[in-house]
């Protein structure tokens, strides 16, 4: 028998060796989320789990004055997303060109308002 690592998205076990067959292609398939590689050797030599993703399953806040608090799976991708979030640079909604092009139209919707009341021109 063929053997699988866990599904690197899921953590399922239930993977199924040829179960991503299509027309051209035929490798292991994740039977609960539907996860895919094209060979065995490249489902099993897959980087490990996102650091955040194995910081949070395993997480567990313990209070000062004794006790804890283990999250449930939906506390859990809360943090997940949290963290990604807070890690991950900021990302841009425009593009360069878009924002360049706001702050051209901006200033030379002041400089014709200067203009207009006939402010002497300065800068370049
Ligand atoms: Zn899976």
């Amino acid at each position: 028998m063929t053997h699988l690592i866990p599904c690197p998205f899921c953590r399922s076990t239930n993977i199924d060796p040829e179960g991503w067959a299509s027309t051209d292609r035929a490798g292991p398939a994740c039977d609960d989320c539907a996860g895919t590689a094209d060979t065995v050797e490249l489902w099993n030599t897959r980087p490990a789990p996102h650091p955040v993703h194995a910081y949070v399953e395993g997480y567990e806040f313990r209070f000062d004055g004794g006790g804890a608090y283990t999250p449930n799976d939906r506390d859990k991708a809360m943090l997940e997303d949290a963290i990604e979030g807070y890690l991950s640079p900021p990302r841009l909604s425009k593009s360069l060109e878009e924002i360049n092009k706001v702050f051209i139209d901006a200033t030379q919707d002041a400089q014709a308002e200067a203009d207009q009341i006939g402010l002497p021109r300065v800068g370049v």
